[in-house]
């Protein structure tokens, strides 16, 4: 089983070192990530500027691009066979509901879904890594039966990625691992108005309070409930009810 690992919270990440130690328990590991943090860069791609692949060491390379730069890389000339599945994360923090459209965790996985292969996106839904930072370490034996399962699946599910999301608790004080929809998030006060050391008024995304709505199956209440979540995703974001009701709302010109 060969693995690419990537994250977006850049290559000296720890969530990366614990997703790494997992999945060497079940194959070999290329590590292909991004050089810096690139949280909330989504599936941008570096088009304008070349990119420099540094070898860090035996089947690793820091990238200076996005976690997507960092799959196509890997898999289209760092690489020398694909890898059977592509692992994301360990992210420092949650990404559920609208979080999938942002987070660069999850879109290195969809990189490796639109190149074909199966991809896994996983991340800690701590709010204080410092704090966490032992419960992720423990989540590693949790996580090596987990991708077990993921990688001997008969079928994967096609055209799909699962968005993975751990609870911040202890090993054992998880409960199990539920399959989910993408809840809902919503953000007050996202946006604070400062001053630049020039007195002129700047803003800056982040803080405020979060706070998440969504049905019983969604993955922030199996994360409140102490369950890993597990949301599959696809990359088509055609809305197919609307469609069946076009007739009510489209008529060609
Ligand atoms: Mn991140």
């Amino acid at each position: 089983m060969r693995f690419l690992c990537t994250n977006d919270d850049g290559i000296l990440a720890h969530g990366l070192d614990c997703l790494v130690r997992a999945a060497e328990q079940i194959g070999d590991v290329t590590v292909v990530a991004p050089d810096r943090e690139q949280s909330a860069t989504s599936h941008s791609l570096t088009l304008h500027h070349p990119l420099r692949p540094v070898r860090r060491g035996e089947h690793r390379f820091q990238v200076d691009g996005t976690p997507t730069d960092c799959v196509m890389l890997a898999v289209e000339a760092l690489m020398d066979t694909r890898p059977d599945f592509v692992l994301s994360g360990i992210n420092h923090g949650q990404n559920m509901g609208e979080d999938v459209l942002y987070s660069g965790t999850v879109s290195a996985a969809m990189e490796g879904l639109a190149l074909g292969i199966p991809s896994v996106a996983f991340s800690f839904a701590g709010g204080d890594l410092r704090a966490d930072i032992a419960k992720l370490d423990e989540q590693v034996e949790l996580l090596v039966p987990l991708l077990r399962h993921l990688t001997s699946l008969p079928a994967f599910p096609e055209g799909t990625l699962l968005n993975v999301n751990l609870p911040p608790l202890r090993a054992d004080e998880i409960k199990g691992i539920r399959l989910t929809r993408l809840g809902r998030r919503v953000y007050s006060n996202s946006i604070q108005p400062m001053q630049d050391p020039w007195g002129r008024k700047i803003f800056w995304i982040g803080g405020g309070e979060i706070s998440w709505t969504g049905s019983d199956d969604s993955d922030f209440q199996a994360i409140r409930d102490g369950f890993v979540s597990v949301t599959p995703l696809h990359l088509d974001l055609t809305h197919r009810d609307m469609l069946e009701t076009s007739e009510r709302w489209w008529r060609a010109p």
